[in-house]
């Protein structure tokens, strides 16, 4: 772990409201997928209580040339910056950090379970999953509004092509929210939901990432379904 000043090098709206954010990455630095940095804005135009500084999941795979984060846009002060500074700015990250990362028992499958901007370490652990070959059985159930607040979802649906045994569940929480029509699952997830594309609910490890009241909500879900808590590993996005 150590701290880098690096380039902001482009920018890409990625769904309603949110934004990726692509920095170079330097030569030296590596982290594991699902983990986080903290990015710190260096001598802001202006700045607000919680600081110049906020910790992002690296939402890119490490095979990934640049570093990417993803983020809601919000009207804060750090938000604001990170849209206006040109690129080539650079900025702070302070890391890897965190431990939100794939289990290696590759017979064991992995459930993500995310919730809306909470989708960043599942993207970075399952594009280095399908890039490594990796031969864990993957399923991401996928929470949003709707398809227009949901990011990557036409790359992550297209990366089930690449690998067999990757399932992903978009669910819409919303749809009387959207212009679109949607044939996919709706409402919440519950156990009844899992079972449908689970067949063995005891057998995989949980991954729950997105804002502490989804987090506390699905882990007592996944309690409540039989699933014991050391099957179950929780990344927490506070400020959402
Ligand atoms: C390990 C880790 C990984 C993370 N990964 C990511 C990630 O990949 N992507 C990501 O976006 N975030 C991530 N976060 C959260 C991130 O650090 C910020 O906290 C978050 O993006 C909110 O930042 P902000 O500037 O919008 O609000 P902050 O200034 O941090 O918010 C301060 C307070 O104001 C409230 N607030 C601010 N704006 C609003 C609003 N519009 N409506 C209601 N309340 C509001 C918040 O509830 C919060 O209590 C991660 C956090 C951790 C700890």
């Amino acid at each position: 772990m150590a701290t880098y000043k690096i380039k902001l090098q482009d920018r890409q709206v990625v769904a309603q409201d949110t934004i990726s954010f692509f920095f170079e990455k330097p030569s030296n630095f590596t982290f594991k997928p699902g983990q986080f940095g903290e990015f710190t804005l260096i001598n802001p135009p202006e700045t607000d209580s919680e600081g110049n500084g906020r910790a992002f999941t690296i939402a890119s795979p490490p095979s990934a040339e640049q570093i990417m984060i993803t983020t809601r846009l919000r009207d804060t002060a750090f938000k604001r910056v990170m849209q206006r500074i040109p690129l080539g700015t650079e900025v702070t990250l302070d890391g890897p950090h965190g431990a939100f990362t794939l289990h290696h028992k590759q017979t064991t499958p992995a459930v993500f379970i995310a919730g809306g901007i909470g989708i960043t370490p599942a993207r970075s652990i399952i594009l280095q999953a399908v890039h490594d070959k990796l031969p864990h059985t993957i399923y991401l159930f996928y929470a949003n509004h709707t398809p227009e607040t949901t990011a990557f979802l036409d790359e992550l649906q297209a990366l089930e092509n690449q690998k067999s045994n990757l399932k992903i569940i978009p669910i819409m929480t919303s749809m009387h929210q959207s212009q679109q029509t949607w044939k996919g699952e709706k409402g919440h997830l519950d156990c009844a939901m899992l079972s449908r594309y689970i067949d063995e609910l005891s057998e995989p490890i949980y991954y729950i990432s997105g804002p502490p009241s989804m987090v506390a909500a699905t882990q007592q879900m996944l309690n409540a379904c039989g699933i014991d808590d050391d099957n179950i590993r929780a990344e927490e996005f506070p400020g959402y």
